[in-house]
């Protein structure tokens, strides 16, 4: 029997300690994305990953921005730093020609409308980090998400 998840691997700058993480599991971010494939690999900058797009809900990714057919596809992850375990930080995993392209951390709140997809794990953070609420993110129109993430910076 293969594993539950797979891990994007990176070395990651936490912005609060400045400890770089190890490319391994210990960013948690653990992932099922290549469903039925799926077998406790680390998947880093260079993996080959072909994603299938329309279950990518039942993989746990929240559809933003349409994907466009030929261009880069990024999808937000949540990470933790291992060194202070400071509150969730959030990476882009940018992929194109069906492999792995880049992954590091983003401000979540400047970049999550220019997402493709991003993990469930956001739903946790919808109020308190972001102020916005469930249906603003499912909301399909991305100028009124915009304006709604960006009416809360004061
Ligand atoms: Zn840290």
């Amino acid at each position: 029997m293969g594993y539950s998840y797979d891990f994007f691997v990176a070395a990651l700058t936490c912005p609060h300690c400045g400890v770089v993480s190890k490319e391994n599991y210990t960013t948690k971010m653990q992932t099922s994305i290549r469903d039925e494939d799926t077998d406790g690999v680390y998947m880093g900058v260079g993996f080959p990953l072909v994603l299938n797009l329309p279950e990518m809900e039942e993989l746990n990714y929240i559809p933003i921005l349409p994907v466009v057919e030929g261009e880069t596809i990024r999808i937000g992850h949540s990470w933790v730093c291992v060194s202070c375990m400071w509150a969730r930080r959030w990476a882009v995993v940018e992929v194109a020609e069906n492999v792995i392209q880049k992954i590091e951390d983003i401000d979540i709140k400047k970049e999550l409308i220019k997402l493709n997809y991003v993990h469930f794990d956001i739903v946790d953070e919808l109020h308190a980090v972001l102020g916005i609420s469930y249906d603003d993110l499912m909301d399909s129109d991305i100028s009124a998400l915009s304006k709604k993430l960006y009416s809360t910076e004061s």
